[in-house]
C-alpha cells in the first residue's frame, strides 16, 4: 500500500522539498509513498483570484477565505484519510500520532498562511489541527514537511537498518543514549570503555541507565504519567 500525501497551500513549489532527497525521495522513487499539492489559489473565482480578506471584528493581517479553501478541500477526492490543518493551536504532533499517521492510507494537509484560516472551515471540513511547537512560522508548509518527515521514516522498507527507529528518543518513552563511534580518542576524550568491552548486557544496561539520567536532567515532564489527552 502507498502512503499518500496531499498537500492544500499556496505554495505548491516548496514540495517534496528536502522530502525530495535523502531516504525519502529514494522511497518516494520506488512508490513507497507518494505527493501531490493543491494550490488552493486555482479555487479562487474573482478576478483578483483572492484567498484572503480582512478580519472581522478588525486587527492586523489577512485570514484565509472560508469559500475558496473549502472548494479546494472538496477537490479533493473523498477517501478515509485524515485532514490535518498546521496550527500553532493544534494539538503538539507527537511520535505517537506520527506512528498512528503511518499505519493509514495518507494524510491531506492543509497549510495555513497570513493570520490563520476562517473557523468555519475548520469546523465545516473537520480539519484536525496539529501544531509542530510552541513557536510561530510564517506558513504551514515547512510545519507539513516536517509532519511528513517523521511519518515517511517509519513506512515499512524506508528506512536502510530497520532496527534503528526502536530504541529512538521517544519511541521508548526516554530520550535515547549518546553515541559513539572512531575514532577511539578524540581531542582527549576516549570512548567510554563499557562500550567496547563486548559485554552485549552491560552495554545495554550502561544505555538504559544514560538514557534514564538523559531524561531527568533534560526532559523530566517525559517521566511524569500523562494527563488525559484533550478530546475535541
Ligand atoms: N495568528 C496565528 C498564527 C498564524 S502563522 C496564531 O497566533 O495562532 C501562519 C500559518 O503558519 C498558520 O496558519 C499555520 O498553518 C502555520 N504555523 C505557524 N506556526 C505553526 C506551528 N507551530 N505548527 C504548525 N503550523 C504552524
Amino acid at each position: 500500500m502507498t502512503f499518500r500525501a496531499t498537500i492544500l497551500t499556496l505554495y505548491p513549489e516548496m514540495f517534496p522539498g528536502h522530502l525530495g532527497h535523502s531516504l525519502a525521495g529514494k522511497a518516494m522513487e520506488r512508490g513507497q509513498w507518494s505527493l501531490e499539492t493543491v494550490q488552493i489559489r486555482d479555487f479562487a473565482e474573482d478576478k483578483h483570484r483572492s484567498v484572503d480578506d480582512t478580519p472581522a471584528g478588525g486587527g492586523a493581517g489577512m485570514v484565509l477565505k472560508p469559500d475558496v479553501l473549502a472548494c479546494a478541500i472538496d477537490s479533493v477526492a473523498d477517501d478515509t484519510r485524515p485532514r490535518l490543518l498546521m496550527s500553532p493551536r493544534g494539538r503538539p504532533l507527537t511520535q505517537e500520532r506520527v506512528r498512528e499517521l503511518g499505519l493509514g492510507d495518507g494524510v491531506v494537509v492543509v497549510c495555513g498562511r497570513f493570520e490563520g484560516v476562517d473557523q468555519r472551515v475548520i469546523e465545516a471540513r473537520g480539519l484536525e489541527e496539529v501544531s509542530i511547537g510552541d513557536y510561530i512560522l510564517s506558513g504551514g508548509e515547512p510545519a507539513a514537511l516536517t509532519l511528513l518527515d517523521a511519518v515517511v521514516r517509519i513506512l515499512p522498507g524506508v528506512m536502510g537498518n530497520a532496527a534503528s527507529g526502536t530504541h529512538e528518543s521517544f519511541e521508548t518513552g526516554l530520550l535515547e543514549h549518546p553515541h559513539y563511534t572512531r575514532p577511539q580518542e578524540f581531542e582527549g576524550r576516549a570512548i567510554p570503555p563499557v562500550l567496547t568491552s563486548g559485554n552485549h548486557a552491560a552495554i545495554e544496561k550502561w544505555r538504559q541507565a544514560q538514557a534514564l539520567a538523559l531524561t531527568k536532567e533534560r526532559r523530566p515532564d517525559l517521566l511524569v504519567p500523562k494527563a488525559q489527552p484533550v478530546t475535541k
